[in-house]
C-alpha cells in the first residue's frame, strides 16, 4: 500500500529548531511527511502560493509575528490547517492564535513524535471537515435561496428567523429588517382562527404537519390559498414550506368556467332546435285560427289567441337570447389600449355613478397594455360588469376600483366594488343564462360578458364575499 505524502510548510527563523523538528518528524513512519522550510515571513508568503497540506508557524518571526502570517495564509485559504509553534506556554498567545483560526498549537521542546503526528492529522482532518461543511452550507443556502416556493425557518412561537428571497418578495416581509423589535410571526399571516390554532398546537407539541391548506395574508388586503408543510428541525426550530395555490386554483376555475360555458352552449343549441320547430307550428296555427275563426267567436275568445301569440314570441325571444349569449361571437379584431376601452365603458355608466355619488378609484398600469380585440364587444362586456357593480353598491359610500396591469404575458383587468357581495351558493351559477337575483334583471349580462371574453381567448373569474364586495378578474393575452 502506498503511503500518502503530506506536505508541511515549516516557518521558523531559528535553524536549530528546524533540525530538532525534522528529527522528531523522522520518527513517524506513516504517513510520509515532507517538510519545506521558510525562514522568514516574506519567504513563507512566497512559498504559500504552492499547495501545502498543513502549515506550522513560529510565533516569533522577526518583525512580524506568526499571528500575522496565519491571518495572511487564512485570507488565501480559509480553512488551511495551521499549527502555531510557541517557545513558551503563556496561555495568551495560543488563545490569540486559535481566535484567528489556527487549528492548534505546539510548545517547542514539549512534544514528541506521537503528539506531533496526532496534532498534524487532526488539524488536516478538521480543515477538511470545515471545508466540506462550508460546501454543504453553500449548497443548502443556494437551494434555500433559489427555491421557487416561499420557505422559512421559525421558532416554537412561530417567530420568523430566516426566510428565502421568494418569501420576502411575496409576503413583503424581511425578517431581519423588523423595526418593531418584536419580529414577525408566521401565525399572524394565517387568516382564520382555526388554522392558526392548528399551527400553534403543532408547534407546542413539537410535531409536524404536511400539505395543510390554509389562507395566508399578504399585506392588509390580499389573501392566497396555500399548502403549508411544517417540518421540525430541532426542538425550537421549524422549517415551513409554502406552496401558493392561487395560480393553480385560478387556472382550475378558468377551465371549469370554459367547460360550463361550452356545455351550456350545447344544451342551448339542442333546446333551440327542439323548441323552435314546434313553436313555429304553434304560432302558425294561432295565426291561422285568427284568420279562420268566425267573427263572433273571435270577439269572445280572440284575446286567448293573442295570449298564445305573445307567449310564443316571448319563448322565441328567450331561446334566441339563450342561443346568442352562449354561442361564440364573431369578432372584428383590432389593436386597442385596455385603459382606453375601460374609460370608454365607464363613460356609458358615468351618469348613474355620479347620481349615486360613488367614488371611482383608478389604478391603471401606464405602460402599454395593448390587446387585439373587438372593441365594441369588449366594451359591452366591461359595461355589464360596471353596471352590476353599480347596482350592487349602497348609495353614498360606494367605491368602484378599476385596475389594469400586465402579468405573465397577460393584460389583466380588475373591477372591484364594495357592494353587497355574492352569497357562496350563487357564485357557481353566476354566469348561467337567466340567473339573476334582481326583480327585473335579465340574468344575461354575465353570460354575455363571459361569452365575449372567452371568444377572445381570455378568461374571467370572480372573487366575492357576502357584504364585503366583489371583484371580477379578467385577462386577455397581450398583443404579440
Ligand atoms: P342581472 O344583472 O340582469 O341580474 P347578470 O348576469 O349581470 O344579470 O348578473 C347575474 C347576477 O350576478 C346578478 O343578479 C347578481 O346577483 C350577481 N352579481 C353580478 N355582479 C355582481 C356584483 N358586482 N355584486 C353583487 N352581485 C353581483
Ligand atoms: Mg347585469
Amino acid at each position: 500500500m502506498s503511503s500518502e505524502i503530506i506536505r508541511i510548510l515549516y516557518v521558523d527563523d531559528d535553524p536549530d529548531d528546524l533540525i530538532l523538528f525534522s528529527s522528531i518528524l523522522k520518527k513517524i513512519k506513516e504517513p510520509i511527511y515532507k517538510v519545506e522550510h521558510a525562514a522568514s515571513y516574506e519567504e513563507a508568503l512566497e512559498k504559500a502560493h504552492d499547495h501545502f497540506d498543513v502549515f506550522l508557524v513560529d510565533y516569533k518571526l522577526g518583525k512580524e509575528t506568526g499571528l500575522e502570517l496565519i491571518q495572511e495564509i487564512k485570507k488565501k485559504q480559509k480553512h488551511a490547517p495551521v499549527i502555531m509553534l510557541t517557545g513558551m506556554n503563556t496561555g495568551t498567545i495560543d488563545r490569540e492564535a486559535l481566535q484567528i483560526g489556527a487549528s492548534d498549537y505546539l510548545i517547542k521542546g514539549e512534544f514528541d513524535s506521537r503528539t506531533l503526528d496526532r496534532t498534524l492529522r487532526y488539524a488536516i482532518r478538521d480543515s477538511q471537515l470545515m471545508e466540506s461543511l462550508d460546501k454543504a452550507a453553500v449548497k443548502f443556502r443556494s437551494i434555500f435561496e433559489r427555491a421557487a416556493d416561499p420557505f422559512l425557518l421559525m421558532d416554537g412561537s412561530s417567530k420568523i428567523l430566516e426566510a428565502n428571497p421568494i418569501f420576502t418578495k411575496k409576503f413583503k416581509i424581511e425578517p431581519h429588517s423588523e423595526n418593531s423589535g418584536l419580529g414577525y410571526f408566521f401565525s399572524d399571516l394565517i387568516v382564520d382562527d382555526i388554522s392558526r390554532m392548528i399551527l400553534m398546537e403543532v408547534l407546542s407539541k413539537k410535531s409536524e404537519l404536511y400539505d395543510f391548506e390554509a389562507e395566508l395574508k399578504i399585506g392588509e388586503e390580499t389573501y392566497i390559498n396555500a399548502l403549508i408543510s411544517i417540518v421540525k428541525q430541532d426542538a425550537n426550530l421549524f422549517q415551513v414550506l409554502i406552496k401558493d395555490l392561487t395560480a393553480m386554483k385560478a387556472k382550475e376555475e378558468e377551465e371549469l368556467n370554459l367547460k360550463k360555458f361550452s356545455s351550456t352552449g350545447r344544451i342551448a343549441r339542442l333546446l333551440a332546435h327542439e323548441v323552435k320547430n314546434p313553436l313555429t307550428t304553434i304560432v302558425l296555427s294561432a295565426d291561422q285560427l285568427q284568420m279562420e275563426l268566425p267573427e263572433n267567436i273571435l270577439q269572445e275568445s280572440g284575446d286567448l289567441i293573442e295570449v298564445i301569440q305573445r307567449n310564443c314570441n316571448r319563448i322565441n325571444q328567450l331561446v334566441t337570447q339563450l342561443l346568442e349569449s352562449t354561442r361564440f361571437t364573431e369578432l372584428d379584431i383590432a389593436n386597442h389600449s385596455i385603459n382606453e376601452l375601460l374609460d370608454e365603458a365607464l363613460e356609458h355608466v358615468k351618469d348613474r355613478i355620479e347620481i349615486k355619488g360613488f367614488d371611482i378609484i383608478k389604478d391603471y398600469q401606464t405602460e402599454i397594455c395593448n390587446i387585439d380585440v373587438d372593441a365594441e364587444k369588449v366594451k359591452i362586456a366591461l359595461i355589464n360588469l360596471i353596471v352590476n357593480a353599480v347596482e350592487a353598491m349602497p348609495e353614498n359610500g360606494g367605491k368602484l376600483y378599476l385596475k389594469t396591469y400586465i402579468k405573465s404575458k397577460q393584460c389583466r383587468i380588475e373591477i372591484k366594488d364594495n357592494g353587497v357581495g355574492i352569497p357562496k351558493e350563487n357564485l357557481e351559477r353566476l354566469f348561467e343564462p337567466f340567473f339573476t337575483s334582481k326583480s327585473s334583471g335579465s340574468g344575461l349580462g354575465l353570460t354575455n360578458t363571459q361569452n365575449i371574453i372567452l371568444s377572445h381567448g381570455g378568461s374571467i373569474r370572480v372573487k366575492s364575499e357576502e357584504n364585503n364586495g366583489t371583484t371580477f378578474l379578467i385577462s386577455f393575452n397581450l398583443s404579440s
